[in-house]
């Protein structure tokens, strides 16, 4: 029988007024029931924001070292159970052991960066225009905020919105997804164990019809931190906007990386190949566009086609190259891919078959796949397939190959391979991204710099990580203090 999980409403461990729990399996072996958790209501929902709001004064109250010092002790508790989490998200996401352990890692260290960070929310003091006068700003806490995460980083992705805004002296209600809540789960665990006042922070699951809307519109609430989909994004930046709440939506993208004729092929092929496939492609950042200089088409798709049948799929637990997808939605989804490139006319290279025999039997297991001969006004060129798919473009010199990079709504992370500095500082300043790289993969993001999109890959109104993290969840407070 699989275990049971509660929400964490007001510092306990409780049942939705529902009664109801769903469960979570296992993508790799589909029989394996990972955990039951909450089926939740609006009515828990509301319980929950009641707390945050009730204890939000009491929060902020806290000394910014102190709430630091919570979120390095939380950091610990997770630092010592990483082997736990890491197998808790191979076992629910899919993600291989190295990608998972990795991810365990990175919110490890995202809570010490905040846990720091909460020493130095000062504000800036400034000549005044009088005498006897003093000019300054403060940053204090929005208030009571909710944090949306989606299934595919479901330990980073909290973390990095829970530790700046418990830094900044937020009360928080979060939602996790409901393929991947077991992770999330696990870091209020820690969060609890390193003392966490009641109330402070609250984790209810379920769907997000009942949970998730409420989270976007309710007036306890003072600001949204989405991360997710872009159709479902709009949606919740919707819902917050009809009471002007602060809201930050963090979406889609289609990210391209462009090869030019200076790079050498094979170390493009492996930026790609990682890029594209790592994740099992299931990443914001994923590269799904190869934008690749006609000089070099021909060699780049035979050594990508090579790459890509090399890849060996299995599951996470045995830290294979690739996992399996979430879920039987995302497989179907991939697959629908496939077929629309073929029917839209580009050439499958390689791959794109689901994968049913021996081992693969009860997973959710696709081959990676190539095409080439993709235009790109194809839809497996333009819309977000979130699934290992590379679609392969020619371009006939830089400027086509960068308005091809950039005629897509997305604008998320992109990159470029070449060897060429006025091509590489062009990309740099022409790209319509929020990450843009050079001779590097799309993916893989530093905790400490800025991270968002352009275009529809985000709202565009904060970023995420580093310093820049923190100016969502404060408001500025310029004071005139005359003596
Ligand atoms: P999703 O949009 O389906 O769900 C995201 C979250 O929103 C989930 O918790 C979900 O339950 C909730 N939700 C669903 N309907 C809602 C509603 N009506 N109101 C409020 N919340 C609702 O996304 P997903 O499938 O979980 O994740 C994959 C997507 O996330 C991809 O598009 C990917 O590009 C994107 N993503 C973006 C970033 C980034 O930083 N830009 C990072 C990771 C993932």
């Amino acid at each position: 029988m699989a275990r049971e999980y509660g929400n964490y409403v007001n510092g306990e461990w409780v049942d939705s007024e529902s009664g109801e729990t769903f469960e979570v399996v296992n993508p790799a072996s589909t029989d394996e029931v990972v955990a039951r958790f909450q089926n939740s209501t609006t009515g828990d929902v509301e319980t929950a924001i009641e707390a945050a709001v009730g204890t939000q004064d009491h929060w902020a109250d806290t000394p910014g070292p102190e709430r630091g010092a919570l979120l390095n002790r939380a950091g610990q508790a997770l630092d010592a159970r990483s082997e736990e989490a890491t197998e808790a998200l191979v076992r629910e996401e899919g993600k291989t052991w190295a990608e998972a352990a990795g991810e365990v890692q990175r919110a490890v260290d995202i809570f010490a960066y905040y846990g720091q960070k909460a020493r130095d929310l000062g504000g800036v003091v400034k000549s005044p225009s009088g005498r006897r006068t003093e000019l300054y700003t403060k940053r204090e806490p929005l208030g009571t905020v909710s944090i949306i995460t989606p299934w595919n980083y479901p330990i980073a992705i909290p973390a990095w919105k829970l530790a700046p805004a418990l830094a900044a002296g937020n009360t928080v209600v979060a939602k996790p997804a409901s393929e991947a809540p077991n992770s999330t789960r696990i870091i209020f665990e820690c969060l609890d164990e390193a003392g966490l006042p009641d109330g402070v922070a609250n984790y209810v699951t379920g769907p997000g019809s009942e949970v998730g809307a409420p989270l976007a519109g309710h007036d306890g609430i003072d600001g949204v931190s989405f991360t997710g989909s872009t159709a479902v994004g709009t949606t919740v930046a919707r819902a917050a906007a009809t009471d002007l709440k602060r809201v930050q939506c963090e979406m889609g993208g289609k990210n391209p990386t462009v090869v030019m004729p200076s790079a050498d092929v094979e170390e493009a092929v492996k930026i790609l190949g990682v890029g594209a496939f790592g994740t099992t492609g299931q990443s914001c950042t994923a590269a799904s566009r190869a934008i690749v200089h006609e000089q070099v088409y021909d060699e780049f798709v035979e050594a990508m086609v090579e790459y890509a049948d090399a890849i060996e799929v299995g599951s996470g637990l045995e830290n294979p190259d690739v996992g399996p997808h979430v879920s039987q939605g995302e497989v179907e989804s991939t697959l629908e891919y496939v077929d629309h490139g073929r029917d839209e006319g580009a050439t499958l290279e390689t791959g794109g078959e689901r994968l049913t025999d021996g081992e693969y039997a009860d997973g959710y297991y696709v081959r990676p796949a190539v095409f080439s001969d993709v235009d790109n006004d194809m839809r497996i060129a333009q819309e977000e397939i979130f699934g290992p798919v590379l679609s392969v473009i020619e371009a006939s010199d830089f400027e086509d190959a960068l308005e091809l990079a950039n005629d897509v709504e997305y604008g998320l992370s992109a990159s470029i391979v070449t060897q060429d500095l006025t091509e590489a500082d062009e990309f740099l300043d022409g790209i319509e991204a929020g990450v843009a790289k050079v001779n590097e993969k799309t993916t893989g993001l530093e905790l400490h710099v800025p991270f968002g999109g352009y275009k529809q890959s985000s709202t565009n109104t904060y970023r995420e990580q580093g310093d820049a993290g923190l100016d969502f969840f404060t408001s500025t407070k310029t004071v005139y203090r005359n003596y």
